[in-house]
């Protein structure tokens, strides 16, 4: 399914009251064409005056609409990109992008709402084949290589 904003904007509210207490502040949610990334959230990291910490602030919400993804993928990216979120809008520190905190976050997620929020996904031949048109040779050959080990690539959200 392709998402759309309200759709996304549903999600994040529904989500948002499930696994963190409603505590989120409402995100603008854009979507994304891009071809590196299923989601992502942004901001930008200053100071509100000369001696003050470093804020987080200015937060995007953006979801992949370039592929076609099930359902429950496109569910489980907005909550991996929510994790993401509830830590940078909280101003915690984490071990590394996706360090323990994140882990401890998406193991509490997935274990409560049977859900399967993973570091990064890994793309089919056919879809990256929808992704890279142009690279058409390039990817069947990679495949071809790679058949007797892993038959997937994979993308980090
Ligand atoms: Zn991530």
């Amino acid at each position: 399914m392709t998402p759309t904003i309200p759709y996304i904007q549903s999600c994040f509210d529904e989500f948002n009251a499930r696994f963190f207490a409603s505590s989120l502040p409402p995100i603008p949610i854009k979507l994304s064409n891009a071809r590196t990334f299923l989601g992502k959230v942004t901001f930008t990291r200053r100071r509100s005056w000369l001696f003050g910490p470093l804020r987080n602030e200015n937060f995007v919400l953006r979801i992949n609409t370039r592929i076609d993804l099930p359902e429950d993928l496109i569910q489980d990216t907005i909550l991996h990109e929510m994790i993401h979120y509830y830590i940078a809008v909280n101003q915690l520190r984490d071990t590394s992008s996706h360090g323990r905190l994140f882990r401890r976050e998406m193991a509490r997620i997935n274990a409560d709402g049977n859900r399967h929020v993973t570091i990064s996904y890994r793309l089919s031949k056919e879809q990256l084949l929808e992704l890279y048109p142009e690279k058409k040779e390039q990817i069947k050959a990679y495949f071809l290589r790679k058949s007797k080990k892993s038959s997937n690539f994979a993308l980090d959200y």
